[in-house]
Parts: structure tokens; sequence; C-alpha cells
């Protein structure tokens, strides 16, 4: 039996180069070792988007990002995407979920704060829906009983919270979890195009798996850099500075990455040389990416076929872990009981 990955995104806009290095990469590369179920988090987006203009975008926003997971190479014959609000077994599990938590653990991870200023929320705006985000995480993460949680850093703490979770579940019923474990991408937080947060899709500074070749110049151009530089023959700083924070991960020439940093932190280079060349890798990075997207984006139906099938599938396997949850804990055992003893009084009254 293969081990099984559960990972997945909001759908609130396209991906960007941070979804890739953070979660989608690995998807690609184990999605022949383990079994795979990658969900469209359309739940999640209300947590901190619950007005009726942010539900009607969602239809939009799924079908692109499922395109952005097909045009990276997640594979549907190998892998399923399915969408987490037609999954109501989720639901379920996660109110069981919510007994075995505190509120203070939760409240206090500086991702849901995150989240909320992000979102421009005052911690009195908060929604209690957003305090139960990792909770509801927990439920998409212990649904398919997952082992491996490929995530960004900034999702590492709300996996600690699933495994505690499952402990807990598995110590008071009986093991049902097995106990999952964060798998961090190679780069665990992609610094945004300002060079100030990590990129995120709404934050204005990020550079997206589909956007075209002039675009990604445009955006590298305006990129920010060490601010000491004011001219081309002023030593620079490497370390901590975006444009080759990209070429590290993006640029596969080490020797020319390599040549780069050595002659910036000389002053032996323009912030326009390094730029282009960066602007050079990441679109040869991302042409056949926006030529996969391109060929389904072509084929009318093809996305919602592939979503559909996944939760179809999904389904199935979230009702048969709500099962052995609500067996483990005896919620099946009490209206068994009870429909027993009810439908031996019917009989015996239907014969007198
Ligand atoms: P939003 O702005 O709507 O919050 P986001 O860009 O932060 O969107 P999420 O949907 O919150 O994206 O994240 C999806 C997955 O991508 C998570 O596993 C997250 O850790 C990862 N991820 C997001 N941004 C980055 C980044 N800049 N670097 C590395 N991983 C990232
Ligand atoms: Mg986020």
């Amino acid at each position: 039996m293969k081990k099984r990955i559960l990972t997945g995104d909001r759908p609130t806009g396209r991906l960007h180069l941070g979804h890739y290095v953070g979660s989608l990469k690995n998807r690609v590369a184990l999605q022949d070792e383990y079994e795979c179920y990658f969900l469209v988090a359309d739940l999640h987006t209300l947590t901190t988007q619950p007005q009726k203009e942010y539900v009607d975008a969602l239809r939009e926003n799924i079908h692109e990002m499922v395109l952005d997971y097909l045009a990276v190479g997640i594979d549907p014959e190998k892998s399923t995407i399915y969408l987490q609000s037609a999954i109501p077994a989720v639901y379920e599990l996660n109110l069981f979920f919510e007994m075995l938590v505190t509120l203070p653990r939760v409240a206090r991870l500086p991702s849901v704060k995150e989240m909320a200023r992000a979102a421009n929320m005052t911690d009195e705006a908060i929604p209690f829906g957003l305090i139960g985000y990792p909770v509801l995480q927990s439920a998409d993460i212990l649904m398919p009983r997952a082992h491996v949680v490929p995530v960004g850093k900034d999702n590492e703490a709300h996996v600690e919270v699933t495994r505690e979770i499952a402990r807990r579940f598995n110590h008071y019923y009986g093991d049902v979890f097995p106990i999952p474990k964060p798998l961090i991408g190679d780069v665990p937080s992609l610094v945004g195009t300002d060079g100030q947060a990590k990129m995120s899709k709404s934050l204005g500074n990020a550079v997206f798996l589909s956007d075209d070749k002039k675009t990604v110049q445009r955006k590298v151009r305006g990129m920010y850099t060490d601010p000491k530089r004011i001219r081309a023959d002023i030593p620079g700083t490497v370390e901590g500075n975006p444009v080759f924070a990209y070429h590290d991960a993006f640029n596969p020439d080490v020797d020319e990455v390599g040549d780069l940093k050595a002659r910036y932190r000389k002053g032996r280079v323009g912030d326009v040389e390094v730029k282009d060349k960066l602007a050079c890798a990441l679109n040869e990075f991302l042409a056949p990416i926006r030529e996969r997207r391109a060929h389904f984006a072509a084929q009318s139906g093809y996305v919602e076929q592939v979503i559909y099938e996944g939760t179809l599938k999904t389904q199935a396997l979230a009702n048969e872990t709500l099962s052995a949850v609500k067996k483990a804990m005896g919620f099946t055992g009490i209206w068994n009981r009870i429909s027993r003893k009810a439908r031996d009084r019917m009989k015996k009254r239907e014969k007198t």
C-alpha cells in the first residue's frame, strides 16, 4: 500500500513561484511514490473573504488554479484533485476535532494573525472560523489519513496542530490516524518581488506561473535589490537579496549565478545585467508551464471533469474515514442501538 499525501491551496487567485518552490515541486516529484490528494480549499477562502462577491469569484479562481496544477505537471491519472466544499464528511470531522484542541493553542498561531493582518482585520474583527482554520485544515489532512503534507514554512505550525489532534484522537478512541509529517519545500518561504514579505497572492509582490514573458521582464526589472547600490561600481550584498534568492531557486546555470554573485559583491556588475539574466532564467523555467497551461485551457470542460472525478473518488474515501471515526468514538454504536430497539418495538406493535 502506497502512503498518502494531502495538501492544497486556497482558490483566491493564480498560483505563483512561491507556491511552486514551497509545495508544488514536491507534489509533482512525489506523485508516483505516494497516493496523492490535492484539495481546492474553497471553504478556507471564507475565513478571510466570506462576502458574496468573493464566493462568486471562486468559480473562475478554481478553474485558473487547477489549470496551474495541470500546467506544473500534476497528473490527474496519478493524483486526485478535489473540491473541499463538496466533501461534507470533512465538516463533520472538523466538529469532532474542534473538541480536541484548546482555543489558546490555535489563537496564538502567528499564521492566523498574519492572515488577519493581510486581510486588514483588527483582532476584534477576526471571525471564529479564522481562528478555527487550522482545525478545518486538520480535518482536510486527516480525512484521507495522510502521512505526508507538502507545504511552505508558513503552514508548518498547522501540521503540528494536526499531529496533536491525531495523537489525542488515537489516545481517546483508538488508532485511526497515522501521524502526518510536514514536508517543507526547497525554499521554505520565497520572498516577494518587494523584498519585504513572503510572496503572496494578496500582497501584489508575486510572479505568477501564468505570467507572460513581458510581464516577467517588467516585474523582475522592478524588483527590490540592495538599496545601497546606487551605482554599478558599489559593492553589493547578495545575502537576503531577492534577486539572488530567485537566481538560486530558478536559474539552473550554477556557474552563471556564482559569477554574478562574485561580481556583485565586488561592484563589477550592474543591476540590469543581474536582472536580465534572472528574467531569462525565469522565462525559460516558465515556458513549458505556459505551454501546458495553454494546452489544457483549450480543452473545454477538461478542468471540470478532473475536479468532478477527483471529488467523487474523494467523497467515498471521506465517508470511509468518517465511518471509522464514528465507530471508534462509539457514535455508530449509539445510533445502531437506538435504531434496533426502535425497529423491534415497531415490529412488535405491527403484529399486535
Ligand atoms: P493568500 O495570499 O490567498 O493567503 P498565499 O499566496 O499565501 O495566498 P496559500 O494558499 O495561503 O497562498 O498557500 C498555499 C501553499 O503554498 C501553502 O503550502 C503555503 O505554505 C505555500 N506558499 C505560499 N506562499 C509561499 C511562499 N512565498 N514561499 C513558499 N511557500 C509558499
Ligand atoms: Mg496564505
